[in-house]
């Protein structure tokens, strides 16, 4: 009896209501950060309706360039096969963006298959709700690497009145988060699971000081800083927050890759020896172009790849495109190879017959046809 009450009740609510619902809104299916939707205050419905047909096991939320206090703090997602009747699959409460254009990564709690789903989302004190992007997955985001061993990150900004270091915060507001969050992405490029021998680091300092240069990462494992340059956050941020935040992560990515990543074998040292050097320099670009966090337009025919950083790094990421796994499976021969080389590593990953010069050769080719 209960029921029928409750379904007489609410279907003609949610029927009348689903016509005026925000429905497949572009702003937030673009993958762009950039392009903001903006709700209105209080509890928000927004639809999703592209007649799924396997369950949603994870999604993201990710949070605009505009202030925090817009941000969703408190959600739930449902889902329906008739527009009617609408199940809870997750809820959160009280949820915290790091960063500005961060993602909120979430494993559904309640998995169904259902054809539609609607979140409903709100701020922390009701203002008007502001999103970035919603991404509904049918695949566990999460999967091989629920136990990842987070560092503990020491913040510290060196010169807090420099212009540099007040943008900083706009654009991050927890930076302890931030760089965590930023370990477990370069540690999924490098690895394939957290049941990889992934490179124990318990100790990031991470330091924001005025001086003219980019950024720099001292130590090793277990214990690594990192500094980056105020100067550097304001000459970055004229153009645009976002341009701050693409620059920012970039810049994290190839650092943190410097401490997880494992060092090439039997070859000298970083400082006497260029292939170590390249190798190593190589792969933290390479980390950072396969996150997407390099204008590719930089990318040009020439070069060898012994040059390092982006000549490297490039070449290296576009290997993905021959095996999705190309850069763990030739960060990997860094621990395989007792006497580690580019042409020995192209082997390992790519058969006996693979060399370096003939892989190089065919990227060269291939940046050469898209000039
Ligand atoms: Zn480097």
């Amino acid at each position: 009896m209960k029921k029928l009450f409750l379904s007489i009740l609410l279907i003609p609510i949610l029927a009348c209501q689903n016509q005026t619902i925000p429905t497949n809104i572009p702003e937030l299916l673009d993958n762009n950060p950039t392009t903001t939707y903006t709700g209105s205050t209080g509890n928000n419905q927004l639809l999703f309706d592209v007649s799924y047909n396997t369950p949603v096991l994870s999604y993201k939320i990710y949070s605009t360039g505009e202030l925090p206090a817009n941000d969703p703090a408190n959600w739930t997602l449902k889902g329906s096969n008739d527009g009617k009747e609408w199940t809870i699959v997750d809820e959160r409460k009280d949820q915290l963006f790091c960063s500005r254009y961060q993602e909120i990564l979430c494993v559904v709690q309640n998995p169904e298959k259902f054809k539609q789903y609607i979140l409903e989302a709100a701020t922390i004190n009701n203002d008007t709700l502001k999103i970035a992007d919603v991404i509904l997955s049918d695949k566990n985001m999460k999967a091989g690497w629920e136990n990842f061993k987070y560092p503990k990150v020491n913040f510290k900004s060196l010169d807090p009145d420099t212009e540099g270091s007040k943008i900083y915060h706009e654009l991050v507001q927890n930076p302890d988060e931030y760089v965590k969050y930023h370990t477990q992405k370069v540690a999924e490029i490098l690895y394939f699971s957290t049941a990889d021998s992934i490179v124990d680091v318990q100790q990031i300092d991470y330091t924001l000081k005025d001086y003219d240069g980019v950024s720099a990462k001292g130590g090793g494992s277990p214990n690594i800083n990192i500094v980056y340059s105020t100067q550097h956050i304001e000459k970055s941020a004229k153009e645009s927050l976002y341009k701050l935040d693409f620059e920012t992560r970039g810049v994290l990515y190839h650092e943190l890759t410097h401490g997880y990543q494992y060092e090439p074998k039997g070859i000298g040292n970083y400082g006497n020896n260029k292939t170590f050097w390249a190798c190593i320099e190589g792969i933290a670009d390479a980390v950072r172009a396969e996150a997407g966090l390099f204008d590719m337009s930089t990318r040009k025919p020439g070069g060898n790849w012994m040059d390092g950083y982006r000549t490297t790094g490039f070449f290296l990421q576009w290997l993905t495109t021959k095996d999705p796994d190309a850069i763990r499976k030739f960060h990997r021969t860094a621990k395989e190879l007792d006497v580690w080389s580019f042409d020995g590593a192209i082997k390992i990953v790519f058969g006996p017959e693979a060399s370096i010069e003939g892989m190089w050769n065919e990227y060269q080719e291939y940046l050469k046809s898209q000039q």
